[in-house]
């Protein structure tokens, strides 16, 4: 039996993006235009957190997806992109981000995706659903039911991911495709929401402000309210029924496309870029906060002799190349190599040197489900202390020693095997739906609210 078409469905929808309280930089980025909504929240020190998260936003955005496949594919490939960037550059090397992306897709669905920590959550009728699984070493221990929440919320490495766009060369991407119905709301967020709001506050506040613009701003000033310790950004899509009082598809890009030209636009690579992606709030930011700085003094004063400026500023320059050259030196010591330690009380392998290294932390590699309790005093003191070995090979090989000394015949357990794609059965009722996705997908408002512009079409 074909499924009804239900009735045209039309969009509304609202951003914000904030650095928080504490962090100086925001290394979230959002992209927040119909028919594709994007969170992405980049880790991996001050700049590579940043290009992390902005290069798979403009990657994802610049691409065009029909249906979950295609959405999947090019996170794929947006992954292997930036994991290519971070090899090419030792200032950016071991960057990562999560991503969350909801892409509508014919006239009555969405294709949703998710790597990392970042979340996806519905509100329909009376029922707050999370649709999202958080790729986290604590995500996994709250899975397994080895922790509590309150312990979660404590948890020394509530912020280790073990899944992020960027680190490996090939990623796993959870997927779904979403049936709409009227009067969905769709929340996309970073962590810095949730650190700070339980689930039934967010909830709370999207069924108080019917306004989605209003909510995604509410959202963020709360989490800044409850300290505000990490970047915060939120996506809210709303979706109607169409009754005909939506204005046409074409006012809000328009809109968009006017605002974006006012804002200076440089890259940190020097390039103009991304004239038509002004939904990026954390572009607007990178923007208006990077205007290229020239040699030449332009109020007037007294100009230097030419000589000495140019001396300066070659001395200036060597310097800073020198502290660059010698952050970049550490970043490639403290990323380069791998090793056992404990985290919590599990054997586990890092990528990258023991203990953080200025912002450089080791990423989670593998986990053993080999325990403290279980091993022998000596060696428990070696992994304490952080026991370092050439590659992942050699590390996995002492783990099988060890699994086999404990004659424990417990498998390794990588995370990133454990949940292969997902993809949600009511995909099969996607061949019913033939409406041209531009057509049926109206857009009736659009409000990206950052810290230096705010833009509102309607
Ligand atoms: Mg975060």
């Amino acid at each position: 039996m074909t499924p009804m078409p239900g009735p045209p469905l039309v969009f509304r929808w609202g951003a914000s993006t904030h650095a928080g309280r504490v962090r100086s930089a925001n290394q979230d980025s959002v992209f927040a235009q119909a028919p594709l909504f994007i969170v992405a929240d980049g880790m991996g020190g001050h700049r590579a957190g940043e290009t992390a998260s902005r290069l798979t936003v403009e990657s994802l955005s610049s691409g065009d997806f029909a249906d979950v496949d295609a959405l999947v594919e090019a996170v794929r490939e947006t992954n292997r992109y930036v994991h290519g960037r971070a090899s090419d550059d030792a200032e950016l090397q071991g960057m990562g981000t999560t991503v969350t992306a909801l892409r509508i897709a014919g006239s009555q669905h969405a294709a949703l995706i998710n790597v990392g920590d970042s979340r996806a959550y519905r509100l329909r009728g009376g029922r707050f659903e999370r649709l999202t699984e958080d790729h986290s070493y604590v995500g996994t221990l709250l899975r397994e039911g080895s922790i509590s929440e309150q312990e979660a919320e404590l948890h020394p490495y509530r912020n280790m991911l073990t899944r992020a766009i960027g680190i490996e060369p090939e990623v796993d991407v959870d997927s779904w495709t979403l049936e709409l119905q009227a009067a969905d709301r769709y929340l996309l967020c970073s962590d810095g929401l949730i650190n700070e709001l339980s689930d039934d506050q967010v909830q709370a506040t999207l069924r108080r402000l019917a306004d989605p613009g209003d909510a995604a701003r509410e959202l963020v000033r709360l989490a800044n309210d409850r300290g505000g310790r990490d970047n915060i950004t939120v996506v809210v899509i709303d979706v109607a029924a169409d009754d005909g009082t939506a204005s046409t598809p074409t006012a809000a890009p328009t809109a968009d496309a006017a605002a974006t030209e006012a804002l200076p636009v440089v890259d940190p690579d020097g390039h103009d870029t991304m004239a038509d992606t002004q939904p990026f709030a954390e572009l607007a930011d990178e923007r208006a906060g990077r205007v290229p700085v020239t040699g030449t003094d332009n109020d007037g004063g007294d100009p230097a002799p030419p000589m000495l400026t140019w001396r300066l500023l070659g001395f200036v320059v060597l310097v800073m190349l020198a502290i660059f050259g010698a952050i970049a030196a550490v970043g490639w010591w403290a990323r380069s190599g791998t090793h056992l330690d404990f985290a919590g009380d599990e054997v586990v392998i890092f990528d990258g040197r023991p203990g953080s290294v200025l912002w450089f932390e080791p990423t989670l590699v593998e986990r053993t489900a080999i325990f403290r309790d279980e091993l022998p005093e000596a060696i428990v003191a070696d992994i304490d202390a952080g026991r370092e070995v050439a590659s992942l090979a050699e590390a996995r090989t002492i783990v099988d020693e060890l699994r086999a000394e404990l004659g424990s015949s417990t498998p390794a357990t990588p995370e990133a095997d454990s949940t292969s794609e997902t993809t949600d059965t009511e995909s099969t009722t996607t061949t019913a739906v033939t409406a041209d996705t531009e057509s049926t997908t109206t857009t009736t408002a659009t409000t990206v609210d950052t810290e230096s512009t705010t833009t509102t079409a309607s």
